[in-house]
Formats: C-alpha cells, structure tokens, sequence
C-alpha cells in the first residue's frame, strides 16, 4: 500500500473526531486508491447520531472558544501550521493515494491548504469593531463583530485539504467551533489534518469531522442544515447539492457560504504571448486531470491566432505524461471514479458527432486513466460549452470579435474563474470588466492564493473565501446603541 511508508504512522486515522475523541462506528466503508482500484482503508461510517453529538460538542465548546483572546486562537492555528508544513511529505502522500493527484501537486495543495491557516491567524487578531459618528448628541453607536457560533463544512474531493483549511481556518479564527462532514471519496486527508490539529493544542469540541459513505453523508447534511444551533453552513461542491442545501437551509434561516460549479472561459485575443497562452491554458485545463472549479472548460481562440495556438498546444498536450501519481515524472493521475470517466467520455464523443476535430487524446488508456484531450472547431451547440466537463478535455471555439468573445464567455449561469490573455491595456481593462465572473485571470492560468477573495457570481456561489474577506461569513455584525450620556 502506498501509505505504508508514512514517516508518521500516526497521522493515518479512519474513526471520526468528535468531542476531541477518535469514535469508530461498527459500520465502515472503503476508501479506495483511484489509480489501482484498490483499498487504502475502512473508515467509520457514521450518520445522524454522531452529527447531532459533534453539533452538541461543538456549542459546548463555542463560550471558552469565543472567549479566549484572538492572539490565543492565532497561536493555535500558527502551531497547526507549523505541524503540517513538517508533515507536507505525509499528508502529501495521503492525498497522492486517495485521490489520484501527481505527488508534487498534493504537495502543492498541503502547502496551499496550511497557507489559509497562517493567514487567518494572523487575521484573527484584526477583526475591528467600528464606532459610527453620532447625529445625537445623548447618544454614541458602536458595532462590534462577534464569532456566528457553530459551524459546518462540507467539502469536496478534488482539494481534500485545501477546501477544508479554507473554511475551517476563518472560522475558528473568527471564535466559532465547526463540525466537517469531507468527501467520503477523500477522508483520509481530512483525518490527518485533524490529527494535526489535535497536536497544536485545538480544545476539545472545537473542530469534529464526521466520516461518512455517500448515503450517510446526505443524512448529516440534513441534521446539520436542520439545526438551530449550526448559525452557518459552507460548502464546496457541485451546483445540484448546492441547490439542495441551500433549501435545507431555508426554515433555519442559516447563513451560507457555497462555491459551486464553474464554466471558465480562456480567451486568447490576437494581440496575445501565444506561447504563454500555450502554458497558461495547459495549467489551468490540466491540473488535477482537469477536476477543478476553475479549470478552463471552454478555450475561446481569436481567428487570426487559432491555428498557431491549436497547434502548439496539442504538441505540448501531447507530452503530458498520464500515470499513477506516485511514479516519477507523472503530470496527471486517475480521475476519481468511473462517473468522471463517463461524463467525459459523454463530452468528447458529443464534441466529435458535431463536427470537433481531435488534435490530441480523445480516449481511455485504462482503468482511471483519461488521455489530455484536445478538440478543435468546437461550437456552442456541443455539452462541452454548458457543461463543466471536470476532466482533461480541452475544447477550443473561434471568435472573430472581441464583443463576440465577451458574449460567448458570458453565455452561461456559472460565474466562477475566467481568464484571457492580450497585450493591449485597453482591451484588458475592457474585458476584465465586461466579463460577469468572481475571479478573472489575465495572463495566467493561475489565480488562487490565501490572500485573494476566491468565489464566483451567479450560479456559482455565494459569498469569498480567503483574503480578509474570508472572515467576514463567520462574524455577525451587532449595533450597540448607548443613551442618556
Ligand atoms: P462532486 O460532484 O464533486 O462529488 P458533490 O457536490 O456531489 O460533489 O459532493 C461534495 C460534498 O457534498 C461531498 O462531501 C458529499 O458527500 C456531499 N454531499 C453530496 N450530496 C449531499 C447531500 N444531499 N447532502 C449533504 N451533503 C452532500
């Protein structure tokens, strides 16, 4: 087993954490190695019951929580990331087994992930109040910040940790205790993370994480948007459990945050760099197979530099080395399971019946493996333009104009990542202006860092995580109004 060669075998754990305890669960279910099939471990399976008790342990602990001066969070959440950085091998690996991703690249995403944590504790410790200048001389306003109270986390699979820290970070920050419910795809990264922050000294009751199957995840998604207690519920995942919860969420009222799906466009206008056109879309298509919220999912390529940019990034395509995350070299693993397979399979055979020319790729190697694909005279009728494809297939339009590019990027309900590359500062100011998406990257195919507000408009989502946004979800805002002075 790729996990039998931990330096830490501690940091392995398949029982839940709830109330500062490891609680196992006489049903388990497999975690499984998407490159080989095979099983990594047998993780507790739990449901409503275990929601409720991590829900109750997280409101017990939320007073002293709250209470402790911020600088004493902060000095939590800097030991926890001291912790993970020192462990980024592991972790890394752990992430490697279980959900495919090149080892470099987990590791890129422990380090990305525990950066949220060195973030927040330092934005821990900058929540100010206001004090608002009185129109009535008997009175003075005040507004103070106060941590929401408890709150919940579910998170996806393609970033096992980062979408965990994200979220957890600014809130534990901001005073409020949280209970996750990961991906049942991907608990094993959640786990070890927790275990880390048992060992910086995290209060009992403070973080739980709950693990379940897929049909136990759906019955604590219920308790937790039931709950009168849980005052905010965040989610990263797809528009359709969005949806959902967000309709759970209704009788209580409770606050969300939601990162849903994406459609990102990647327009390349004629005045571009072709060849870091070339690159950036090779990052942004590619990474994680493709299985990300902000991969380019439609390329939009001016007339007059299509063909250069078709050619060029096919041969780069072409070199792509798809394999087990583990082996050296590797630039792309598995996708996670035989759905993605199967959807994309859907999209490029829709693409070709209408008339897309394959340049590169187009089919399974085995088992998980998918080949970096690229179509050409790809047109808005094909799945491919309204349909996050969520794996490595790149399927480029033609444009004449730039209103046309704008229109076309546009002509979608998601509103996540975007990006375009030119050289001319007119069009860039234009452009980054006119296109109704959260995050725009302009000559780069890499955009997410700690410090930027990431989310989307539209259909993609409410509310920014990260930056000194990230905090403001898990602060409620109170008006103190102070007579007879
Ligand atoms: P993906 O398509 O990327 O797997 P999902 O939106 O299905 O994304 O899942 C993301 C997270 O949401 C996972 O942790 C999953 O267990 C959880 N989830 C899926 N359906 C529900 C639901 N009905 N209620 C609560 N959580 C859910």
């Amino acid at each position: 087993s790729p996990l039998a060669s931990l330096a830490d075998a501690g940091l392995l754990k398949t029982d839940a954490l709830i109330d500062g305890e490891w609680v196992g669960h006489a049903s388990r279910f497999a975690v499984n190695d998407p490159a080989t099939g095979r099983e990594l471990a047998q993780v507790a399976n739990h449901g409503a019951a275990a929601a409720e008790q991590a829900i109750a342990a997280a409101n017990a602990a939320w007073p002293a929580w709250a209470a402790k001066p911020a600088k004493e969070r902060a000095a939590i959440l800097m030991a926890w990331f001291r912790l993970m950085q020192q462990h980024a091998d592991d972790l890394a690996r752990i992430m490697t087994a279980e959900q495919g991703k090149p080892l470099a690249e987990a590791k890129g995403e422990v380090g990305y992930g525990a950066s949220f944590l060195e973030w927040f504790a330092e934005e821990a410790k900058r929540v100010y109040g206001e004090t608002v200048p009185t129109t009535d001389a008997n009175k003075r306003y005040l507004v103070l910040k106060q941590p929401i109270g408890v709150c919940a986390a579910i998170t996806p699979w393609n970033f096992p940790i980062a979408m965990i820290t994200r979220k957890v970070a600014p809130a534990l920050a901001a005073g409020c205790p949280v209970v996750i419910k990961p991906a049942e795809q991907t608990p094993l990264s959640a786990l070890a993370v927790a275990e880390l922050a048992q060992r910086a000294g995290m209060p009992k009751g403070v973080l739980n994480i709950l693990t379940a199957d897929g049909p136990n995840s759906i019955a604590i998604g219920n308790v937790l948007c039931a709950s009168d207690v849980v005052r905010h519920l965040s989610f990263t995942g797809s528009t359709e459990v969005g949806r959902i919860l967000m309709k759970q969420c209704a009788p209580t009222v409770k606050k969300l945050g939601l990162e849903l799906g994406g459609n990102a466009p990647f327009i390349v206008f004629d005045d571009a760099d072709i060849d870091a056109a070339v690159e950036g879309a090779l990052a942004s298509k590619y990474r994680n197979a493709g299985q990300t919220c902000v991969c380019a999912n439609r390329l939009y390529v001016q007339d007059g530099v299509y063909e250069a940019f078709v050619e060029k990034l096919a041969a780069k395509v072409k070199g792509i080395k798809v394999g087990n995350g583990f082996e050296a070299g590797v630039n792309q693993g598995p996708l996670i399971d035989d759905a993605a397979i199967a959807k994309v399979e859907s999209h490029v055979a829709d693409a070709i019946a209408k008339g897309a020319k394959l340049l590169a790729g187009g089919k399974l190697i085995e088992g998980r493996f998918f080949e970096p694909t690229v179509l050409a005279n790809a047109t808005s009728e094909m799945l491919c333009a309204r349909e996050e494809t969520f794996g490595p297939v790149a399927p480029v339009f033609r444009f004449k104009t730039e209103a046309e590019a704008i229109a076309a990027a546009n002509d979608t309900e998601f509103g996540l990542a975007s990006y375009f590359y030119s050289r001319d500062i007119g069009r860039i100011f234009r452009v980054g202006e006119a296109l109704e998406y959260g995050m725009v990257g302009v000559n780069t195919g890499l955009i997410s860092t700690a410090e930027v507000p990431f989310g989307g408009v539209k259909q993609s989502g409410l509310g920014r995580e990260g930056s000194h946004h990230g905090i403001d979800d898990y602060v409620e805002v109170k008006y103190l109004c102070l007579g007879d002075i």
